[in-house]
């Protein structure tokens, strides 16, 4: 490659629904190699497959990938007006996306013309070839070679057909398809950059598909033609395409093209070494940003799975993984999807981000749960934030583990109320009530020091009426310390909350 030439990779899924967290991690290993070499991120739709299409999977995955943070420089984009329209083509089957960069289209639906014409290309090359088999000749041939025990592949029938019989059963409409005519007892070589040298028996290889009978090109050719046309110079995909190699190595080779270099990223496994997979828990992206996990946290923790940066280090942001990325750090072996290790991460990145930061997805998550209609001011919030910080890991747990900053409790913990509500509490607290009515805009000091002085003016320890004024005013039993929420919540809703636990709470008669 010429030395002024760029780096061009790309990220090219199929769209099947939704994005697989091994998916996130190859878009963000092309991403990172991309970005530390200053090269080219493409990102190619891969929806050749119609059986496997699903509506919307493409508007979700362009989303996902934004989510995530993961810019490409080439490919189908969400239409905004704010994009520079003037070099892009409006997309055909995906109305609303737009698509930027020199060699689109990028979604290979749209590309069926180019794939024809270079299947054309290699018929006239004779190294490809028309074939009308019956799906029931395949079968029989399937069946025969099982019973002989041989492996079972197509028997080049079609290969040895005359261009007189080609020409007839094309202009007579039968149905075809076009194969590839792969050479018996060759070793196919594949330099892997993170696996190393691979061997590949060509007798072992079908003589595939490149263009099915609905005139669509199989996975192989167009994704072999566009990474062509769009000179990506290094394929950096799953492990599970490994195998797909040898076929498009030969797919070079009969088009007389140079191959990218590749790199096959290690497997996921889960925690018992099985493959990842949605048994055994979520793998979607989307599972894990509706459960509340930050960008930042999935995007460090992906970047772990198969690499690592040869130092203890562990937590990233995107720019510093951008740094220290390398494939030469990539790993062979299967990587191990942690959960507790995502969960830590996030309680990680949680604590790093500015309170502005926190205020906002707060909000967000605010307005969505069962909150949503009431009015809190940012100060408010922002000293629940400061409060609650040190305990959560995740922004919904503002919402879940202190629900009572958001409205008063309904209910009282039962284990709490046993221990802690007796016959004399309604007294004690009725005395605090008249202590703190008199306070005029009391500090969390001040609340403290009045609740200590009552507490002795009754002859009562402190931590009765701490206590019970912690489950009044929260109806549980733990979370931040009391003074801070008595603080947050203000002296009217306490001694409001106070009232209601008064009234709504039996007290337990402890018999001597
Ligand atoms: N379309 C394939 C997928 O869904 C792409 C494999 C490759 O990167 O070559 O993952």
């Amino acid at each position: 490659m010429a030395i002024s030439e760029k780096f061009r990779v790309r990220f090219a899924p199929s769209p099947t629904g939704y994005l697989h967290v091994g998916g996130l991690r190859t878009a963000l290993y092309n991403y990172l190699f991309a970005r530390k070499n200053n090269g080219v991120f493409v990102l190619r739709i891969e929806d050749t497959d119609r059986t496997r299409f699903v509506e919307g999977a493409v508007e979700n995955l362009l989303k996902t990938l934004e989510w995530a943070g993961l810019e490409y420089d080439e490919g189908p984009k969400i239409s905004d007006f704010r994009l520079p329209i003037s070099n892009s083509i409006d997309s055909i089957n995906y109305p609303g996306v737009v698509q930027l960069g020199e060699f689109g289209s990028y979604i290979q639906s749209e590309r069926l013309e180019i794939y024809k014409e270079h299947v054309h290309q290699l018929v006239e090359k004779k190294k490809a070839f028309y074939c009308f088999c019956s799906a029931e000749r395949l079968e029989q041939l399937r069946n025969e070679q099982q019973q002989k025990n041989l492996q079972t592949k197509y028997d080049k029938f079609c290969l040895h057909l005359s261009q007189d019989e080609i020409k007839k059963k094309l202009t007579d409409g039968l149905p075809y398809v076009v194969r590839l005519n792969v050479q018996q007892k060759q070793t196919i070589i594949v330099d892997d950059l993170i696996r190393g040298r691979v061997e590949f028996d060509s007798s072992l290889i079908d003589d595939q598909i490149l263009i099915k009978s609905d005139g669509y090109p199989t996975y192989h050719l167009a994704n072999v033609v566009d990474d062509h046309l769009m000179k990506i110079t290094h394929v950096i995909r799953g492990e599970e395409w490994l195998p797909s190699t040898p076929k498009h190595v030969l797919l070079y080779d009969a088009f007389g093209w140079e191959k990218p270099n590749l790199a096959h990223l290690p497997l996921l496994l889960n925690p018992d070494k099985s493959k990842l997979s949605k048994r055994q828990g979520d793998v979607a992206v989307e599972d894990y940003r509706a459960k509340g996990y930050l960008k930042d946290a999935l995007v460090n923790f992906v970047a772990l799975l198969g690499w690592n940066p040869g130092t203890e280090q562990e937590f990233f942001y995107l720019n510093e993984l951008v740094e220290q990325f390398s494939l030469e750090r990539v790993h062979q072996a299967g990587a191990v999807f942690n959960l507790d290790k995502l969960n830590w991460l996030n309680f990680e990145h949680l604590r790093k981000k500015s309170d502005a930061e926190v205020l906002q997805m707060l909000k967000a998550e605010l307005s969505t749960s069962k909150f949503s209609g009431k009015q809190f001011a940012d100060d408010y919030l922002l000293r629940v934030i400061e409060a609650m910080r040190p305990r959560v890991s995740f922004i919904k747990d503002f919402t879940e583990q202190s629900s009572y900053f958001f409205e008063a409790p309904t209910q009282y913990e039962d284990d709490a109320v046993k221990k802690r509500w007796k016959e004399d509490t309604p007294v004690h607290l009725r005395k605090l009530i008249e202590a703190y009515s008199l306070l005029e805009n009391p500090t969390k000091e001040l609340y403290e020091a009045v609740l200590h002085k009552t507490a002795e003016s009754l002859g009562i320890g402190n931590g009765k009426l701490i206590h019970a004024v912690r489950l009044s005013v929260s109806g549980v039993s733990g979370g931040p310390g009391l003074f801070d929420i008595l603080f947050i919540l203000g002296k009217d809703e306490v001694i409001k909350r106070i009232n209601t636990a008064v009234e709504k709470i039996t007290p337990i008669i402890t018999h001597p």
